[in-house]
């Protein structure tokens, strides 16, 4: 593969922010995170379909990131392209019929408050989880309880080398922080179904929900929010703490003392510091409850 042709096809060609070894720490909430080979941040639908063509041309492995919100980069980086989505993939459109049109690349903070500004309820369960529209759709991210999926009516995504494929709502399986669009589509733009609400209504329940995640959640040092899945009927982060493991640290990481599923950078933590904390807690809940916890953090440029 060649990088080094890709970048020099792309650099100055399309609408793009092209990049040579950007670090992915100024790109994921943990603030870690070692460099991608090219970074290409698309600011149009056409700029990201050149990219995909010649990444594919260039036999140069990509994958699309939104805010890096759910994402532990390697020290080392990742040996292809990293893309992101922002400008015309930023778009909220609020419809008649109580739908918001979101682009992939708009934070999900910003589609919740212009929901709110609309009298339109069904996604007060997302304040406070950072991230993009397409990050929160590709991780079906939200509750226990509630989950963005059940809200998306219908969706676009890219599928390289065909072009654009739409999927309806019900087409799609909604899993725990997982779906069935396959990892090789990107997600461009969704339409998600909402209903009137009261204002005051709606800004109360956001409020308390944001109370609850302050008073339970370390939200003061980088992390990247929940690290393992919870397992069916369980708690991870209650298996973690009864193993002891609440302030365990390695280097700069440490097992949060607010919170036994979040591990926070400290300041200097590596993406070695928090591998090692991952299979610390891991080995330990499974020595001590048989339960083999699986990671909720997509991990990027540790290799197969
Ligand atoms: C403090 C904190 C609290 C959090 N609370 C919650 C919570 O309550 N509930 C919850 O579910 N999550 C939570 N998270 C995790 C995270 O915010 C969510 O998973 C979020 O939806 C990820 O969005 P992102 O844009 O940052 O995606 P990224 O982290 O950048 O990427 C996540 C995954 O989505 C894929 N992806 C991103 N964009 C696209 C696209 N356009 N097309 C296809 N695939 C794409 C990436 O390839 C990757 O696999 C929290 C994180 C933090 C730091």
């Amino acid at each position: 593969m060649s990088v080094f042709n890709a970048y020099m096809t792309l650099s100055g060609a399309i609408d793009a922010d092209v990049l040579r070894d950007e670090r992915l720490s100024r790109h994921t909430t943990y603030r870690i995170g070692g460099p991608a080979a090219l970074f290409v941040a698309a600011h149009s639908y056409a700029a990201l379909a050149r990219t995909v063509a010649v990444l594919a041309a260039e036999h140069v492995d990509w994958v699309i990131i939104g805010k890096g919100s759910n994402l532990l980069v390697s020290d080392r980086g990742y040996d292809g392209c990293v893309i992101t989505l922002d400008d015309e993939f930023s778009r909220i459109a609020i419809g008649d019929d109580g739908s918001v049109t979101v682009g992939a690349g708009a934070a999900l903070s910003k589609v919740v408050n212009e929901a709110l500004k609309a009298g339109l309820s069904g996604l007060e369960f997302c304040v406070g989880i950072p991230g993009t529209a397409g990050g929160a759709i590709s991780m079906d991210a939200g509750t226990r309880h509630e989950w963005i999926g059940r809200r998306v009516r219908d969706l676009v995504v890219l599928r390289p080398g065909e072009g654009l494929h739409r999927y309806q709502g019900s087409d799609v399986e909604w899993g725990y922080r997982s779906t069935s669009i396959p990892t090789s589509e990107i997600i461009l733009e969704a339409t998600l179904a909402l209903e009137p609400g009261s204002r005051a209504e709606i800004t109360a329940d956001m409020e308390e929900r944001l109370r609850r995640r302050r008073e339970a959640q370390p939200l003061g040092a980088p992390s990247c929010g929940s690290v393992f899945r919870n397992p069916p009927e369980r708690s991870a982060g209650i298996l973690v703490e009864s193993c002891g493991l609440k302030g365990a640290s390695c280097g700069g990481a440490q097992i949060s003392p607010e919170h036994a599923n979040f591990i926070v950078n400290r300041g200097g933590a590596t993406a070695a510091d928090v591998i090692a904390l991952i299979g610390r807690a891991h080995d330990e809940v499974l020595a001590r409850y048989g339960v083999d916890l699986a990671c909720e953090v997509k991990l990027l440029g540790f290799g197969a």
